[in-house]
């Protein structure tokens, strides 16, 4: 069930509000990237973009975004129609509302997940963080809360796709000045060799191999401590800001290892 049906006053119905399928003339700042050109030509190498959403005036709004932009777009309005195109057509990206006709969206994305990488970016109208620590515990890539800017999706959007073009190799991370060789666990700073404890190696590990992505505290203390220690935050806080100490150029103003309060812990490379 979606927050958003039915509400006009809900925050994607503000969103864009043009019935037309023209260009829309915004409302808000947030949709001022509607295209004033048509739909830039499809080639072989656009990048295939799933939409999944069931408010038309917000689909439409992505559907002209993306198209302008040049991605090959598809568009499905239920759980159940994105998992049919999906395995019609395998997207290289997914936009995701969670609240759908039929299926929750953390439902949509466990089921993707069976057998699909490609990365899900959830477009959440819900208030609480738990539902986007559930959308990411089920393998969603990043999110964005509506009503969202037109052009931080798109940024998400290339910065997903980016990632996703990149081999999964290198064991070796910079940090600001630091070198961290995950296979030899070892961190230098100009050289100089730098200790960190287990549990740091572990965090940091975990987040090293999700370039760019939020990881919840929920994930991480589960990975770290085990199962029954979620509410133990304050680790999380503790260790992380070793970390920062340990790594960072300027730990008080970290670049690379970054709190998203209440949510978790994201590594910028
Ligand atoms: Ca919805």
């Amino acid at each position: 069930m979606t927050q958003a049906r039915g509400r006009p006053d809900s925050p994607s119905a503000r969103l864009v509000t043009s019935t037309s399928d023209a260009p829309a003339t915004p409302p808000t700042p947030a949709a001022a990237i509607a295209p004033a050109v048509p739909a830039a030509p499809v080639t072989a190498m656009s990048k295939r973009i799933l939409i999944v959403e069931d408010e038309p005036a917000l689909l439409r709004a992505l559907r002209i975004n993306l198209r302008a932009r040049g991605y090959d777009v598809a568009t499905a309005p239920t759980g159940g129609d994105a998992l049919a195109e999906a395995q019609r057509r395998p997207p290289d990206a997914v936009l995701l509302d969670l609240g759908l006709p039929d299926l929750d969206g953390t439902q949509v994305i466990r089921h993707l997940r069976t057998w699909s990488t490609a990365p899900v970016i959830v477009l959440s109208g819900r208030a609480g963080p738990g539902d986007k620590i559930g959308a990411l515990d089920a393998g969603a890539d990043d999110y964005v809360t509506k009503p969202f800017s037109m052009e931080e999706l798109l940024a998400r959007l290339r910065a997903a796709l980016r990632r996703e073009d990149q081999p999964a190799d290198g064991a070796s991370f910079t940090i600001g000045h630091c070198v961290v060789d995950l296979s030899a666990y070892q961190v230098t700073r100009n050289g100089e060799p730098i200790h960190l404890t287990p549990t740091e190696w572990r965090l940091l590990e975990i987040l090293l191999h999700a370039p760019g992505q939020l990881v919840s505290s929920d994930k991480l203390l589960n990975a770290v401590w085990g199962p029954g220690f979620e509410r133990s935050t304050h680790y999380l806080r503790f260790h992380m800001a070793g970390l920062r100490r340990k790594l960072e150029d300027d730990p008080p103003r970290p670049k690379h290892l970054l709190t998203e309060p209440g949510m978790g812990y994201r590594y910028q490379p």
